[in-house]
């Protein structure tokens, strides 16, 4: 709150609507009684509750917040300027808000500048979440490594049948961190909008194959089948490099969330403009609650069991983002007890 009364500013009513209609930000304007003697057109919008006209009505009546009425009472009796916070209940928008003292037509009124700080806020909400997500992410892996040192420096070095088990553990922990830091890494540099994709025309079949080459030992150790029913005439246009990042992603999922025996199944088809081509699994499937949310970064529908078969939580807002690059998104059906089904679509070109 400013503790130094500002001057009050002398202009026509009219000037003052012609400025208050080039604005942007809400304004309101209240005469010596608290009631609405100008607005313009976003004020009328955020706070004209169902069509209110908010001309000659109360300032009580249009918002109902205590901070709000000192502030616009200040400017009006004791000339002071004031900055306040307003939340609005319903629809729950933030605003930072200006009030100072005007003089119109002679009259004193009070003028507030209302600045929507909502998405500012909700970005602010997200940022701090993302970075204590990471914190505990990280210090998993970080603790583990420590305690296992430490077992090592009091005498676990001289264990000949359990020192190679210590250091495998802090390698399999440094790895987890590593591999965290570059889905972070990777995450942050496609949401900075800083890659670009590099478009070009590929054979859908191959590309599958040389991933499920890739993965096959992974899906050996549980005996999970990888299927490639993708025709081998199919030809796509995308970038092959983040192609084979969105696949691996998803075919990985696929073994990692399926049961012993299952199998993976990619195919492709070409719907009217777009490509879609699928990733499906024999798995335990994903719970309805969890659906809308798995590909937010971090959320896992199993955190504990998630982490413990080696994910980051990031892999899906990667290829969600990966697609959204190439102008397409991915989606997913899910059967619990049958199997779920990843879809990316991208446009024909
Ligand atoms: P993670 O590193 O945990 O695999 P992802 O972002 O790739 O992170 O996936 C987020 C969550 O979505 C997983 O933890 C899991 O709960 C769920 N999920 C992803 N793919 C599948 C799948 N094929 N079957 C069942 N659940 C899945």
């Amino acid at each position: 709150m400013s503790e130094t009364a500002a001057e009050a500013v002398a202009i026509g009513p009219n000037i003052l609507q012609k400025i208050l209609d080039t604005t942007r930000e809400c304004v309101l304007v209240v005469d010596a009684s608290l009631r609405v003697s100008n607005c313009n057109v976003p004020a009328a919008v955020a706070f004209g509750r169902d069509g209110l006209d908010l001309e000659d009505k109360r300032l009580s009546e249009v918002i109902r917040d205590l901070d709000l009425h000192e502030a616009f009472q200040r400017a009006l009796g004791e000339r002071a300027s004031s900055d306040i916070r307003l939340k609005i209940h319903a629809g729950g928008r933030k605003f930072d808000v200006h009030v100072a003292p005007i003089e119109l037509g002679g009259e004193p009124h009070a003028i507030g500048f209302f600045y929507e700080t909502t998405q500012i806020d909700r970005l602010e909400i997200v940022r701090q979440e993302f970075l204590s997500n990471i914190s505990h992410e990280l210090r998993t892996p970080l603790t583990s490594i420590l305690a296992f040192v430490e077992t090592l420096e009091d005498g676990g070095i001289e264990d000949a049948e359990n020192n190679r088990r210590f250091l495998s553990v802090i390698r399999r922990n440094a790895e987890r961190m590593k591999t965290l830091i570059d889905d972070i890494l990777e995450l942050s540099l496609i949401e900075s909008g800083k890659v670009s994709v590099d478009i070009r025309e590929i054979a859908l079949a191959a590309a599958v194959g040389d991933i499920i080459g890739t993965l096959s030992a992974k899906a050996g150790e549980r005996e999970i089948k990888l299927v490639n029913n993708v025709a081998d005439d199919a030809k796509i246009a995308v970038d092959p490099v983040r192609l084979d990042q969105m696949l691996t992603n998803l075919i990985d999922n696929a073994i990692k969330f399926n049961r012993t025996g299952g199998s993976v199944t990619m195919s492709h088809e070409r719907t009217g403009e777009r490509d879609a081509i699928s990733v499906a699994d024999t798995g335990e499937g994903i719970m309805p609650e969890h659906i809308g949310r798995i590909f937010e970064r971090f959320y896992r529908a199993d955190r504990s069991r998630a982490r413990e078969i080696g994910g980051t939580g990031l892999g899906l807002a990667i290829v969600k983002h990966l697609a959204r690059l190439h102008g397409g998104e991915v989606t997913v059906s899910s059967t619990l007890g049958v199997g779920s089904t990843f879809t990316v679509e991208i446009p024909a070109r």
